[in-house]
């Protein structure tokens, strides 16, 4: 089995970045991604706030162009999901479904994913009307009428993103107050396309085949009332990525990763960075340099131990 200088787990901005500065410092790099290079960001439609891009960047374009980059500078990608991590001596044996690969140091960069709301009707009608992807599934909903669950960030942005098919988004909020930033705030609220329905809940999804409304539930009242509709998207935050590791390195109540100042682990060898990082403030930008300032930690850790 090859000994890779460093595996790093997860294709997100903060994993990309990470191979990236691990290739060029000419570290035998491999980066194991479950699904698409990107992670969230290449669900995302526009990304405003990464500097250097004042019209802003279609988030599957930056995605495909980080992993371009880390590519060009010899980092290995293979598309396997970890399952397990296992201490080997002075190294560690990564595992998934089909094989196993062995490395001197780990990069956890596996990010979180959507949080599911848990009403009843939900996880049966997920492709069926319920999406957590609006660039996804946005154009299904042409001219069609839509609720948005969530009062954050992603919310905000994804709905707004979501007029372009709807004739109507409905924000459902549990609370009387947006999380969201200003700016995405005062957009929503402005666009003529999109109405709030405040201190309420979606207990169920109702619908035979597809999504054909939800049972709202005011908060203070516990009163229940039947709204129409065709679609159900969700943005109410993420879970992080770490079931893999649990056990094997610290995590705090929610799941999180647990990191020192260099984000290293409690394991010695074992990094993390990005969004399954307890502390990490989820921005693009921010995971990226979290990813490159990783790679550094891994080439001081090495030299360190390896020489
Ligand atoms: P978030 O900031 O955690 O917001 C989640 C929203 O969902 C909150 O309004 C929360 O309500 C609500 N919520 C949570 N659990 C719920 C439940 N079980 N039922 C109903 N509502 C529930 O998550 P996010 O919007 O996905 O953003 C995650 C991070 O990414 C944030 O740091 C955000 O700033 C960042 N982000 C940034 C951008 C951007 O800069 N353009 C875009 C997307 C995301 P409460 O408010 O009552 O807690």
């Amino acid at each position: 089995m090859k000994l890779y200088d460093t595996v790093i787990i997860g294709g997100g901005g903060s994993g990309l970045t990470a191979a990236l500065y691990a290739s060029r410092a000419r570290l035998s790099t491999l980066l194991l991604e479950k699904l698409t290079p990107g992670g969230q960001i290449a669900l995302t439609d526009l990304v405003e706030n990464y500097p250097g891009f004042p019209e802003g960047v279609l988030g599957p374009e930056i995605s495909q162009r980080m992993e371009q980059q880390a590519k060009r500078y010899g980092t290995e990608i293979i598309y396997r999901e970890a399952k397990s991590i296992v201490r080997k001596d002075k190294s560690f044996e990564i595992n998934t479904a089909k094989e196993s690969f062995e490395a001197k140091s780990i990069i956890l960069a596996s990010g979180a994913s959507f949080r599911m709301l848990g009403a009843p009707g939900e996880k049966e009608l997920t492709g069926r009307g319920v999406s957590y992807c609006a660039t996804c599934d946005g154009a299904f909903f042409n001219n069609k009428e839509i609720v948005v669950v969530g009062g954050g960030d992603s919310a905000m942005q994804e709905g707004i993103f979501l007029t372009r098919f709807a004739t109507k988004v409905t924000v459902i909020h549990r609370r009387d107050k947006l999380r969201a930033s200003p700016i995405l705030q005062e957009r929503a609220r402005q666009n003529p396309k999109i109405e709030f329905i405040w201190n309420t809940v979606i207990e169920t999804i109702e619908g035979d085949k597809k999504v054909e409304g939800v049972v709202l539930k005011q908060a203070e009242t516990g009163e229940k009332k039947k709204f129409k509709t065709d679609g159900v998207f969700v943005f109410i935050g993420h879970e992080p990525n770490s079931k893999f590791v649990k056990g094997f390195v610290d995590l705090n109540e929610q799941g999180y990763v647990k990191t020192d100042a260099h984000l290293q682990t409690s394991v010695a060898g074992v990094f993390a960075a990005g969004e399954i990082r307890e502390g990490a403030v989820k921005q693009l930008v921010a995971a990226c340099g979290e990813g490159c300032e990783a790679a550094l930690a891994v080439q001081a850790y090495l030299e360190e131990h390896f020489g």
